[in-house]
């Protein structure tokens, strides 16, 4: 198929407003497409290349990029740079830029697969003169299209295509073209992306083989594992009620990691599950010295050590971890220690269908004593005083809190259910935890803050079933001066004209931006409004959240990650409770 007709359902795309509207044109699509072209047309709607694991970037600045379209509309790139300023968007800069050119050069119109194939080529092209090498490929691809090809493969090379579709939603595309439904290929297509992580070769396997080959997905070591999640209860008793006895591990506050070792070769993935293995090679050689055993998966959570003290950083320093220069120095400086709680995979076997009893009796056996690699602290109990107590015991050091495992579970990929129960420092009064939050916009200062043209932000909760973000909070505190700068500035690289079509909002902010970024925000409680969709229908209020300020900000958390309308329903629900059981005992 032309990428002609894939540059018309994006300008569909992005003309709608509707989630469901979205939905409809993607399953159409979907239906009309050969199974060949599948995979490029799902990373397309992704807006990425490849998955976000392969560590695969196109590379290419606006300044590049700028030069590529000169030359092919025979313009300077400054004057293609002027037009970029007045429009505010380089591919509609491009796009008014070809409209002569068309005209007068006719060439074949390329398939999807071509530009696909062409962008993949720029993005693997490196080493000496690489910059020209790119500029030239990238503006021969241009000389090739129309103009509204050009607006869309500019935007897409940018990493600003903004369509905002979501996986969910093309899972649901898939399924609706495939069955006519919605929902029936949902578990597989699920399982499979679960398991390995990449929407594209979910998609080929589904149209070249069916559900019979999404069937045959399995663990693998390179490819990695989206990660088992927590559910919370309001305390140590609901968490004995509910799994009976358990193992009780700490919650450190640190990064997420999930490390493939194959030999020698060793791979950090994230929670958002990028590659990190550059960034870390003091885990690379901590895994290398300490783990006996040939292939391994195995997960755990990694805080930066304060050698001087002997005690951990906080999460804002280990989070400065992770970055792209002077690693080896910051490894000196804030080495990192692996608090290991899981194995996923053991010499070639597959561990995610055991429970978490045998799993961790295996990870005990293969790590070595040493200094980066250790097993995460735990307990195993059957008594709430016992948890109750390795809970505050948490807290005054400085932990989370906890995490309480159920014994017989196994591994589920991807899901956030109560085999893993989370219970967080407890603020008296207030509200009992954290909310992730993810930014859809931020509203212009007043009185100090109007200097810096940023005062507030809109953060949204996510709403599993229907896919969109639903505001819950104005956030206006929390980040020193300097720190809102750094956030405007991040923020504006993602700025969009109009409200993000997975957004549910009442409230207008000055600057809508993607969703994108998630941050912690601390409140005193959880309360109920008019002003916010989160929660909210025809007959019920939304949620709302009361004196709001960050905690930490941008974690490495996907915007589908964010705290959902689901666990605040339960947060508030828990809170009433609280508040009773408090005001009985006459606190
Ligand atoms: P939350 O991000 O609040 O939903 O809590 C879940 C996160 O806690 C996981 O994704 C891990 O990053 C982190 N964590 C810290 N310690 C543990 C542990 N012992 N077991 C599982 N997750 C842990």
């Amino acid at each position: 198929m032309l990428f002609l007709q894939l540059a018309e359902v994006f300008e569909k795309l992005e003309k709608t407003t509707k989630r469901l509207e979205m939905f409809e044109i993607l399953s159409q699509f979907f239906k009309k497409i050969s199974k060949e072209e599948v995979d490029e047309v799902v990373y397309f709607c992704e807006e990425k290349l490849l998955p976000s694991f392969k560590g695969i970037e196109i590379g290419m600045a606006e300044k590049m990029i700028e030069k590529s379209i000169a030359k092919c509309s025979g313009k300077s790139a400054s004057e293609v740079s002027k037009l970029y300023k007045k429009t505010g968007d380089l591919g509609i800069a491009a796009e008014k830029l070809s409209k002569k050119q068309r005209t007068l050069i006719k060439t074949k119109a390329p398939t999807i697969i071509e530009v696909y194939n062409t962008i993949l080529k720029i993005a693997k092209t490196g080493g000496a003169g690489s910059v020209e090498r790119k500029i030239n490929m990238l503006a021969g691809l241009l000389s090739k299209v129309s103009a509204k090809e050009a607006k869309y493969i500019v935007r897409f090379v940018l990493g600003r295509l903004r369509l905002g579709i979501g996986d969910p939603t093309i899972m649901d595309s898939m399924s609706k073209a495939i069955t006519g439904d919605r929902m029936k290929l949902r578990p597989d297509i699920e399982r499979a992306y679960n398991l390995s992580s990449d929407l594209g070769l979910v998609a080929d396997v589904l149209f070249k083989k069916g559900v019979k080959g999404l069937k045959t997905f399995k663990v693998q070591i390179g490819s990695p594992i989206r990660m088992a999640l927590a559910e919370r209860l309001p305390s140590a008793s609901d968490i004995i009620k509910k799994i009976g006895k358990c193992a009780v591990e700490t919650k450190y506050d640190g990064l997420r990691l999930q490390v493939h070792k194959k030999g020698d070769k060793i791979e950090i993935f994230s929670r958002n599950l990028e590659i990190m293995t550059p960034m870390f090679p003091d885990i690379v050689q901590g895994i290398k010295k300490q783990i006996r055993a040939k292939t391994a998966i195995l997960e755990g959570e990694a805080v930066a050590f304060n050698e001087a003290t002997g005690e951990f950083f906080p999460f804002q320093v280990t989070i400065t971890r992770k970055r792209k220069y002077e690693i080896e120095k910051r490894a000196k400086e804030a080495p990192l220690v692996l608090f290991s709680f899981d194995i996923l995979y053991i010499n070639n076997k597959d561990m995610t269908q055991k429970s978490y009893s045998e799993r961790t009796k295996i990870l005990h056996r293969i790590i070595k004593k040493g200094f980066t690699i250790r097993i995460a602290e735990k307990i195993l109990t059957n008594k709430p005083e016992e948890l109750e107590k390795f809970f505050e015991e948490n807290i005054q050091r400085g932990t989370e809190g906890i995490i309480a495992k159920r014994l017989g579970a196994e591994y589920q990929a991807g899901a956030r259910n109560f085999n893993w129960i989370k219970l967080k420092r407890s603020y008296r009064g207030k509200l009992q935890d954290t909310v992730d939050v993810c930014i859809v916009g931020y509203f212009k200062g007043r009185g100090m803050r109007a200097k810096f043209g940023i005062g507030a932000l809109l953060g949204c909760v996510y709403d599993k079933k229907k896919d969109m973000f639903k505001t819950i909070a104005r956030i206006g505190s929390g980040l020193t001066e300097a720190k809102w700068q750094e956030i405007r500035k991040l923020l504006d690289k993602i700025k969009i004209e109009k409200k993000p079509v997975r957004v549910d909002s009442l409230t207008k902010p000055d600057v809508w931006t993607q969703p994108k970024y998630v941050f912690t925000v601390m409140a005193d409680e959880i309360t109920k409004s008019p002003m916010h969709t989160a929660g909210k229908t025809k007959d019920k209020p939304g949620y709302a959240l009361r004196f709001p300020r960050i905690k930490s900000w941008i974690r490495d958390k996907k915007p589908e990650d964010s705290t959902s309308v689901k666990e605040i329903e339960k947060m508030f629900k828990m809170q009433k409770r609280v508040k009773t059981i408090r005001f009985v005992k006459g606190k």
